[in-house]
């Protein structure tokens, strides 16, 4: 399928994960990427060779996205070699997970900065971009958790519940430009942010999936190919839950 040929998408945290499979998969469609990453320059590398190799094109670029400067940069980085950006994804993410009474400020704030704020960030300055084109899809990576909360996660699920309310307000503001904004909440991915979870915990995840089986980044990939490209031309404001039937959010 080359169903975003001639686009260029920015993707941020795309050195491994969830963020890696989505710019693998964007460049696989026929669009130019912007590889971001926070502090694994290999990784990101690596992604930008596979996508060479295949014959497409791709940079990588290191930006600490919950800096506004520095997330300032990266998009002018991003023009500097490809002129424009059609596709946002903001996938970037951490987590500090902690019960609510013990979770101390930084667990806080780090998390709402790197899951939100640089969401924000991207999103308000590629967003005058796209209006200015007169099209555009941002793409926010959300989770179920953002929609049912999760034990342990407050300042995660806080951010991913941000997030969804941001990317609906930027839908509004943005539809008559021609900008579409969309998130996916994935349900339980097997990357490295959920491999260092306990195997009891894995079991009772996998035992809450009516599909039974974890997600693969591959899944939430499909899922963000699919809002990017004008297969998507009319939706926009949409929450779409990838989680092989865990929540019926
Ligand atoms: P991951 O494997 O831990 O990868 C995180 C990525 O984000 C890496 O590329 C990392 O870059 C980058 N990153 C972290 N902090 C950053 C920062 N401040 N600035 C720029 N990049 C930064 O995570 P994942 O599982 O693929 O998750 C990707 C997204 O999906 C996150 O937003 C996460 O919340 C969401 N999600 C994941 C799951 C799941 O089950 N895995 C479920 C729901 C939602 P470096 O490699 O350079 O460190």
């Amino acid at each position: 399928m080359n169903r975003l040929e001639g686009r260029v998408a920015l993707v941020t945290g795309a050195s491994r994960g969830i963020g890696a499979a989505v710019a693998l998969r964007l460049a696989a469609e026929g669009a130019s990427v912007v590889v971001n990453y926070a502090g694994r320059a290999d990784a990101a590398a690596a992604v930008v060779d596979t996508i060479e190799e295949a014959g497409g094109s791709a940079i990588a670029v290191q930006a600490d996205v919950s800096d506004p400067a520095a997330a300032g940069t990266l998009v002018q980085e991003a023009l500097a070699r490809f002129e424009r950006i059609d596709i946002l994804v903001n996938n970037a993410g951490i987590t500090r997970d902690g019960l609510l009474v013990r979770m101390s400020d930084e667990d806080w704030r780090s998390v709402i900065d790197t899951n939100l704020s640089g969401a924000f960030y991207l999103s308000r300055s590629v967003g005058k971009l796209m209006m200015k084109q007169r099209s555009g899809s941002i793409i926010n990576m959300a989770s179920v958790v953002g929609i049912t909360g999760n034990a342990g996660q407050v300042n995660y699920a806080a951010a991913k519940a941000g997030l969804i309310g941001m990317t609906k307000s930027i839908a509004r503001e943005l539809a008559g430009r021609g900008v579409r904004a969309n998130a996916v909440a994935p349900g339980f991915i097997a990357t490295e942010m959920t491999s260092a979870l306990p195997d009891t915990v894995r079991a009772a995840a996998v035992a809450s999936i009516a599909m039974g089986r974890l997600g693969t980044p591959d899944d939430i990939a499909a899922a963000v190919a699919f809002l990017a490209s004008e297969d998507a031309a009319y939706i926009t404001g949409q929450v779409i839950a990838v989680d092989g039937g865990m929540t019926f959010a």
